[in-house]
C-alpha cells in the first residue's frame, strides 16, 4: 500500500500494475451479419473468422461473463467524424454491379485491389464500426470497464482511401469518442503490420499517442520507423518498435511490458484502445513473427492489468483458425476465465483438427530479433518517452541529456544503425502479392492454411510500379506452415538478400519516409484535428443488448427476426455536469445531444425478452 503521507483523503482504490483487478465488467459486441461479408474469391482477409471466435467464446461459455451487445451500425454521417464525405459516399454506392462507372474514384480511393469492391462492403464497414464507437461510448459513460469488438481494429484505413484490406477505420472513429470525456487516449497496436492509419490520423495531437509493435522493412505497409515520432503538437506522441521476422514470446514480453508501462507513467491515459490483430501469430498466413496463443494474450492480460477503461478490438490475421482460437482465448482473459485446452464441440470443429486444442503454439523460426537490437531499440523508445509526461494536461519539460531522435543528424545515424540492414516498401499490396502465393478457391474452409502456400514467390510489383524478380521472395521465407501428419511444423530457409537490392531498397526508403515525413509536417495541427473532432456531432449510446443463445446466434442461415427491443439503461443524456471533451482543444464544445435509439431492423441474434441479462443455460 501506498505511503505513509495523511493527505486527509480516502485512499485511492489504486489498480497496480501487474496485479489484475477483480471483477470488470466486459461489454462484447457481435453482429451475427458479420461472417455473412466476403471479400473477393482468393482474398485472405475473411470476415467469417470472427464468427468462428464467437462460436469458441459462445461454446466455451464465456458469454456468462459478460454483456453481448449488438451495435447500431455505424451511420454516413458518423464516419465522416474522421473520413471525408466524398470517400464515403463512394463506398455507400459502389457495388460489384457498377464499379465499373467509378474507375476514376476507383484509382482515386485505392480501392479495387487490396480492398476490392465487395456485396455489402458499406454495411460490413457499418457494422465494424458501428461496434467500435459503441464500445467507446460504453466506456465513456462508465457502464463497462472493457469493450470488446473482434470486428474492429481495421487499422490501415485513411481519411480518404482504403488500405491493407482496411476501408472504414473503425479504431480512428472510437478514438474520437472516447477523446469526447478522456484528455488522453492510448492506442497499443500489436498486429504484425504498422498502424499507419491511426498513427496518421493524430499524428499532431498529444491527445493521443500511438503505440505500434510491428514489422518493419520490406513489409506493407512500409512506415512505422523508430524515428516517426510525430510533430507539432504530437511530436513524441507516436511510439513505433520496429521488429525483424520470428519474434517470439519470451522477447515479445521483454519490449512490450516495459514500453507500455513506461507510456503509462509518462503519459498516464485516461482510456486505452487494444488493437489485437492475429497476424502477429505463428504461422499466420500473412504475418512473419512467431508468437503463439498465449504470447500474444499476455499483451492483453498485461494492458487489462492498469484496470483502465479499455476498447480491445480485432484486426489482421489471416489464418483463421488460430485467429479464432486467439480471441476467445483473450476473450476469457478479459473476464477472468480458465478455459480447457481440448475446444468444446461447435459447428466450426472441423477447422481446428487435427489436435483440436485451444493452443496456436510458437514454431522453431528463427528469431531475427537480437536481444542486443531490442534492448537498443527499447532504450531509445523509452528515452523519447520521456518528453511526454502526463501531456496534455502538465506541461511537458526538456530533460537534460535525454536523447531525441528524429531530427538531427547524430539521430539519423543511430536509426541508419539500427536499420541498417532493413529497406522497407511503400504501397505493397498484400493482395497482390497473395494472389501470386494462393490458390482461387476462396470457399474452401481449407484455404488459410499454410500449405497453399509455395516457399518461393513469383515477382511482384514495387515502389515504382517495376516488376523486380524475386524482390518480396523474403518476407515469407520462413514461415511457410507445414501441416504433415498433423504436426504444425515451420520450415525456415535463410534469406539470400542481393547487395544491390539493398542499397536501392534502401535508397528509395530514404526518399518515402522524407516524403512522408513531409507531408506529415504539412498537415496543420488545426486542420488535422478539427476534421477528426466531431464537436457538434451526437454522441453515441445506443446498442441492442443481446440475450444470446449459444446455438442460436451462429447460425448462417437462420431466419431473421424482427427486433425491437432496446438496452433500457445507459440512454440517460449527458448532463452539463459531465460535459464532453472536445477531441480538440482549439474547438468549441457543444454539449453532446443524444440520438434517440433507432429500431435495427433485422438480427439473427435470438432475443428474449427486454433487455433482459444473458440467460444462462
Ligand atoms: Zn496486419
Amino acid at each position: 500500500m501506498a505511503s505513509g503521507v495523511n493527505s486527509g483523503y480516502a485512499p485511492l482504490d489504486v489498480t497496480v500494475a501487474g496485479k489484475p483487478s477483480n471483477k470488470k465488467r466486459v461489454a462484447y459486441f457481435y453482429d451475427s451479419d458479420v461472417g455473412n461479408y466476403a471479400y473477393v474469391a482468393g482474398h485472405p482477409m475473411k470476415p467469417h473468422r470472427i464468427r468462428l471466435a464467437h462460436s469458441l467464446i459462445m461454446h466455451y461459455g464465456i458469454y456468462k461473463k459478460m454483456e453481448i451487445y449488438r451495435a447500431k451500425p455505424a451511420t454516413h454521417h458518423e464516419m465522416t467524424q474522421f473520413h471525408t464525405d466524398e470517400y464515403i459516399d463512394f463506398l455507400a454506392k459502389v457495388t460489384p454491379d457498377n464499379m465499373d462507372s467509378f474507375q476514376k474514384e476507383q484509382g482515386k480511393f485505392n480501392v479495387g485491389d487490396d480492398c476490392p469492391v465487395f456485396d455489402g462492403l458499406f454495411e460490413f464497414c457499418s457494422i465494424s464500426a458501428g461496434g467500435s464507437m459503441e464500445g467507446a461510448a460504453r466506456l465513456n459513460r462508465g457502464k463497462c470497464e472493457i469493450a470488446v469488438n473482434w470486428a474492429g481494429g481495421l487499422h490501415h484505413a485513411k481519411k480518404a482511401e482504403a488500405s491493407g484490406f482496411c476501408y472504414v477505420n473503425d479504431i480512428v472513429l472510437g478514438i474520437i469518442e472516447l477523446l469526447r470525456f478522456n484528455q488522453r487516449v492510448l492506442y497499443i497496436d500489436i498486429d504484425v503490420h504498422h498502424g499507419d492509419g491511426v498513427e496518421e490520423a493524430f499524428y499532431t495531437t498529444d491527445r493521443v499517442m500511438t503505440a505500434s509493435f510491428h514489422k518493419y522493412g520490406e513489409y506493407f505497409p512500409g512506415t512505422g520507423e523508430l524515428r516517426d515520432i510525430g510533430v507539432g503538437s504530437g511530436k513524441h506522441y507516436a511510439v513505433n518498435f520496429p521488429l525483424r521476422d520470428g519474434i517470439d514470446d519470451e522477447s515479445y514480453k521483454s519490449i512490450f511490458e516495459p514500453v507500455i508501462q513506461g507510456i503509462m507513467d509518462f503519459y498516464q491515459p485516461e482510456a486505452i484502445v487494444l488493437q489485437c490483430g492475429g497476424d502477429s501469430l505463428s504461422g499466420d498466413r500473412l504475418g512473419c513473427f512467431n508468437l503463439s496463443m498465449r504470447g500474444h494474450a499476455n499483451c492483453v492480460q498485461f494492458v487489462k492489468s492498469f484496470g483502465k477503461p479499455t476498447l480491445v478490438l480485432g484486426g489482421g490475421g489471416y489464418t483463421m483458425r488460430n485467429v479464432a482460437r486467439t480471441w476467445a482465448f483473450e476473450t476469457g482473459t478479459l473476464v477472468g476465465q480458465e478455459m480447457e485446452s481440448a475446444l468444446p464441440y461447435n459447428e466450426y470443429y472441423e477447422y481446428y483438427g487435427p489436435d483440436y486444442d485451444l493452443d496456436v503454439r510458437a514454431s522453431n523460426m528463427e528469431n531475427a530479433n537480437s536481444r542486443e537490437y531490442l534492448e537498443k531499440i527499447k532504450i531509445q523508445v523509452l528515452e523519447n518517452l520521456r518528453h511526454t509526461a502526463h501531456a496534455p494536461s502538465v506541461q511537458s519539460t526538456v530533460i537534460p541529456g535525454a536523447t531525441f531522435l528524429g531530427g538531427t543528424e547524430e539521430d539519423d545515424d543511430v536509426v541508419a544503425d539500427l536499420d541498417e540492414d532493413e529497406n522497407p516498401d511503400v504501397r505493397m499490396t498484400e493482395h497482390r502479392q497473395d494472389k501470386q502465393i494462393t490458390r482461387d478457391d476462396e470457399f474452401d474452409e481449407s484455404d488459410d492454411e499454410g500449405d497453399a502456400r509455395p516457399k518461393l514467390h513469383g515477382s511482384r510489383i514495387n515502389w515504382n510500379g517495376q516488376r523486380r524478380v524475386n524482390f518480396m521472395d523474403f518476407q515469407f521465407h520462413d514461415d511457410v506452415e507445414m501441416e504433415i501428419s498433423g504436426s504444425r511444423e515451420s520450415v525456415p530457409s535463410p534469406p539470400l538478400i542481393e547487395v544491390d537490392v539493398i542499397l536501392a531498397a534502401a535508397a528509395a526508403n530514404a526518399e518515402v519516409n522524407s516524403e512522408v515525413m513531409d507531408q506529415k509536417s504539412q498537415i496543420l495541427v488545426a486542420e488535422a484535428t478539427a476534421e477528426t473532432g466531431p464537436s457538434n456531432a451526437p454522441s453515441r449510446s445506443h446498442s441492442i443488448k443481446a440475450p444470446i443463445d449459444p446455438d442460436g446466434d451462429i447460425e448462417m442461415d437462420e431466419p431473421a427476426a424482427a427486433v425491437s427491443d432496446q438496452e433500457s439503461e445507459a440512454e440517460e443524456p449527458i448532463s452539463t455536469a459531465q460535459a464532453p471533451l472536445s477531441p480538440a482543444a482549439s474547438i468549441p464544445t457543444t454539449t453532446d445531444a443524444v440520438v434517440a435509439p433507432t429500431p435495427i431492423p433485422e438480427t439473427n441474434i435470438k432475443m428474449e425478452g427486454e433487455s433482459t441479462k444473458i440467460p444462462l443455460p
